[in-house]
């Protein structure tokens, strides 16, 4: 089924991004709180927020189709972003984040025409 595929490949973004988050400054040690101002103009909140999302459902089954799309989305977004940041090229480079990124373009396809 293509959740599951889906569900285990949030896996390597979800830890890649928890190493990312700078902790410097930040009062809630990069646990998205939306009643602290803080996290409203900060820069990683996006990511905090997408963290605790994923976090809260220790079982992402929980997530419906389309959640899990949009949460598949963001993880791409963010993987692509990185890779482009240490300059990789993602469709020849053979290191774990850019197959990452190639096998969830391949899937992604895929989720555009399941419906
Ligand atoms: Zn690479």
């Amino acid at each position: 089924m293509i959740q599951n595929k889906i569900i285990k490949m949030l896996e390597l973004p979800s830890y890649i991004l928890r190493g990312n988050i700078l902790l410097i400054g930040c009062e809630e040690k990069g646990v998205y709180n939306p009643r602290q101002s803080h996290c409203e103009y900060c820069p990683d909140s996006q990511s905090c927020r997408w963290l605790k999302d994923v976090d809260a459902a220790s079982d992402l089954s929980q997530f419906n189709y389309d959640e899990l799309v949009e949460h598949f989305e963001f993880a791409m977004d963010k993987m692509i972003v990185q890779a482009r940041m240490l300059e990789h090229n993602i469709f020849t480079c053979t290191c774990e984040m850019c197959e990452w990124i190639q096998d969830a373009l391949q899937l992604y396809e895929k989720t555009s025409t399941q419906q």
